[in-house]
């Protein structure tokens, strides 16, 4: 007889089935290269062939809760992972982690009610979903969500769902935690059942972290009783097994020394660059733009010249960092590893779904500078978990102090801005040799790119990036140290060797200049390109207003260039007026000498109202210019123009737009209210965009 395709279908899964059992799953338990096969929104599972089934993959491995993640920097893929831990470690749920493109949204009307969903959804912009949970918002909150099943919206096709709900956002942007709100909303129409409250963590007051802590006991309890689970004594179980490889030598060409992917680490790296393939840029110049000492902000120009990457005005750059060699080896010293920091190990995950988020084969040293975020502030729970593994009981009772008492970790670690090895150091000088490593890469977040505004124009320069970025460089009254941006001390470190520095070592931080196998030498930093909405008008003739004082005035430099270049070809370019404001007119006006040869090209177009805080007796900052300058704004909106904010989004980005409405109701004579209507219906139209950081 001859096959058909149920057959076949059935044979090739009796195959797929026996490998499996013959290989026990090795083949497939961990993707050789993680950031490879995640490449783009028809990502891992599809192209590897897995399954974007979601209750195939969690009745095919016997979980009964999967925590989806939307997440742009990882906070929200590290309070999944959080969670899972948890739901498994507490509660005996069967947890998986996933992320929200790597399944389909069609299906979960068929999700098994003896089962739960959770959401953990940044809030990304201006309200909009993080890049990989873009598809399953259009999908959920579209006008005609349609089910496989064929079950249509009015059916309650969800009937069947239980899900719990965390959302990441910051209360200085207008759409606060629009993402979780409408995904909630969206799961409730579509008759699925909420467990808890939907959390809602705040970026903008700093309090996200016990924003969670609170959402998710109450959350816990009702978890508990829907689903009947017992709580019981949480036990410590790794989630990757970490094996030291004797045998192989950190040189030996499989190890990632600090490689992003595989075909970095063969030498074979080509196009298309992305997120998940970074480009190996080479900074063709890099200069400083402060003239005051103690303070720092860097020009650089980063090349994309061959790299198939193109950019538009506008566009942000995402620069992928190295850690300071102070803090790797402070870290590789705390954990007891620096005796081995070139050893060699594979990271493995113990349970099928548990995604490595390092690549591996890696070492200790590669793994703490360029793959984990070592710096960061730490939570109150990752410490906690180490309370188990600390060196003596005095350093346990501490951790367990810090553990519970909200307030005391807030005196002690909080407030003085401790990395993870500096808090420790605080509690005790002994070393915590003990702390399996599994427990340090689910604790801190993989090492993220940063995002820069891109400061030139793709038209003036279309093969040549600028950045404008000021370093990080804090000193807390209440902090016994200076805390240090990762980023941008290393671009400072870059800069340095550049301009004829031999061994760059600001702030006595050190770096690995020349990258994993010094492929980086000749000055090269890893960067990809992320587009966004933040344009010029098409028509130059148009008129616009920037408002960017600080490193916010970087896209500004961009618009300018590209306008005076319009206008020097003898293109009719509009009105460009720009408030920018730094402290003082002699240290920190970014590309001032530059201004003065625009407006030459430009004459009267070009407008810029300068605000210096700390030059007269009172300070002066670009909101108070605007208030000044209202009838010209007000004039230069009613010929259409677009309105641009960029920088600091916690005080400065909000104030302009409240001053804004109130100059178009004084100047128009209306109430208040319909200055800031008017406000919002410039935001709805584009014609305000705002890129704030
Ligand atoms: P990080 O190490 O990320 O530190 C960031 C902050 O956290 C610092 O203020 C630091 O003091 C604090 N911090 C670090 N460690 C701790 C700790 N252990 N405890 C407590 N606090 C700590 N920046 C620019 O300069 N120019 C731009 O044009 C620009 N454009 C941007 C565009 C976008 C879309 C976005 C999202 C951001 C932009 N930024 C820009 C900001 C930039 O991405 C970085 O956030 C910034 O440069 C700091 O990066 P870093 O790695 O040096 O600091």
């Amino acid at each position: 007889a001859q096959l058909d395709t149920l057959d076949l279908v059935v044979l090739v899964a009796l195959l797929v089935g026996s490998i499996a059992y013959f290989t026990k799953g090795t083949y497939w338990a961990v993707p050789k290269d993680p950031y490879a096969a995640s490449a783009t929104a028809m990502n891992g599972a599809a192209k590897s062939g897995k399954t974007r089934n979601i209750v195939e993959k969690m009745n095919e491995t016997g979980k009964n809760c999967v925590i989806f993640y939307g997440s742009q920097t990882g906070t929200a893929e590290d309070y999944a992972s959080r969670l899972a831990k948890e739901g498994s470690q507490r509660f005996g749920l069967k947890t998986m982690v996933a992320d929200i493109e790597d399944y389909d949204y069609e299906n979960l009307d068929t999700f098994p009610s003896d089962k739960v969903a959770f959401f953990v959804l940044a809030t990304y912009g201006e309200g909009e979903p993080t890049d990989n949970a873009v598809e399953f918002y259009q999908f959920l909150t579209g006008d005609d969500v349609a089910f496989e099943s064929g079950a249509s919206a009015d059916d309650q096709p969800l009937s069947s769902l239980k899900y719990v709900a965390f959302g990441l956002g910051n209360n200085t942007y207008e759409h606060y935690n629009a993402m979780v709100r409408h995904v909630d909303t969206a799961l409730t129409k579509l008759g699925a059942k909420r467990i808890g409250s939907a959390g809602e963590g705040d970026d903008g007051a700093g309090t996200m972290e016990e924003d969670f802590l609170a959402w998710k006991e109450p959350m816990w309890a009702a978890l508990t009783d829907t689903m009947d689970l017992q709580e019981r004594e949480a036990v410590y179980e790794p989630v990757f097994c970490v094996s030291e490889d004797d045998e192989t030598t950190a040189e030996h060409d499989t190890v990632y020394l600090g490689e992003p992917t595989a075909a970095h680490r063969e030498g074979r790296a080509k196009g298309p660059f992305s997120a998940h393939n970074p480009f190996i840029a080479p900074i063709v110049e890099s200069r400083e733009l402060f003239t005051v000492k103690g303070r720092n902000c860097l020009h650089m120009e980063i090349s994309i010249a061959d790299s198939n990457l193109s950019y538009q005005t506008g566009d942000h750059i995402a620069v992928w960092p190295t850690n300071s060699g102070a803090e790797v080896d402070r870290f590789l010293e705390v954990f007891g590893l620096e005796g081995k920091r070139h050893s060699v190990i594979n990271v493995k995950g113990m349970d099928v779904t548990a995604k490595v988020p390092i690549p591996t084969p890696t070492t200790y040293d590669a793994a703490a500078r360029y793959y984990m975020e070592v710096c960061a502030p730490v939570s109150r729970q990752f410490v906690s978990t180490l309370a188990a593994f600390a060196p003596d009981d005095a350093s346990k009772n501490e951790i367990v102090r810090l553990g519970n008492d909200k307030d005391y970790f807030h005196e002690k670690i909080t407030n003085q801005r401790f990395n993870i090895a500096q808090a420790l150091q605080s509690i005790t000088s002994k070393k915590f040799a003990d702390v399996p490593f599994s427990l340090l890469i689910e604790g801190l977040n993989k090492l993220q790119p940063r995002y820069y505004s891109i400061s030139s124009s793709s038209m003036v320069q279309k093969d040549k990036i600028s950045i404008t970025a000021v370093v990080e460089s804090v000193r807390l009254p209440s902090a016994s140290h200076i805390v240090k941006g990762v980023t941008t001390n290393y671009l400072l470190a870059l800069k340095q060797k550049q301009n004829g520095d031999p061994s760059p070592d600001p702030h006595g931080l050190t770096y690995s200049i020349t990258g994993p196998r010094n492929k980086y030498d000749g000055i090269h930093v890893p960067v990809h390109i992320r587009h966004s909405n933040f344009k010029l008008p098409s028509d130059p003739s148009k008129p616009i207003i920037m408002v960017g004082p600080g490193t916010g005035v970087a896209p500004f430099r961009g618009f300018i260039q590209e306008r005076a270049a319009l206008a020097a070809k003898g293109e009719k370019v509009g009105t460009t007026l720009l408030f920018f404001g730094c402290r003082k007119a002699d240290e920190d006006f970014l590309y001032a000498d530059e201004f003065k040869t625009y407006q030459d090209q430009m004459g009267d177009t070009l407008k810029i109202i300068t605000a210096f805080s700390r030059e007269g007796p009172q300070k002066v900052y670009v909101q108070q210019r605007l208030r000044e300058n209202a009838e010209l704004v007000s004039d230069l909106l009613k010929q259409k123009a677009n309105f641009y904010v960029c920088g600091d989004a916690a005080n400065m980005a909000r104030e302009v737009n409240l001053v804004l409405g109130h100059i178009i109701a004084q100047q128009r004579g209306m109430p208040p209210e319909k200055g800031e209507e008017m406000v919002k219906h410039m935001r709805s139209s584009g014609s305000y965009q705002e890129d704030v950081w």
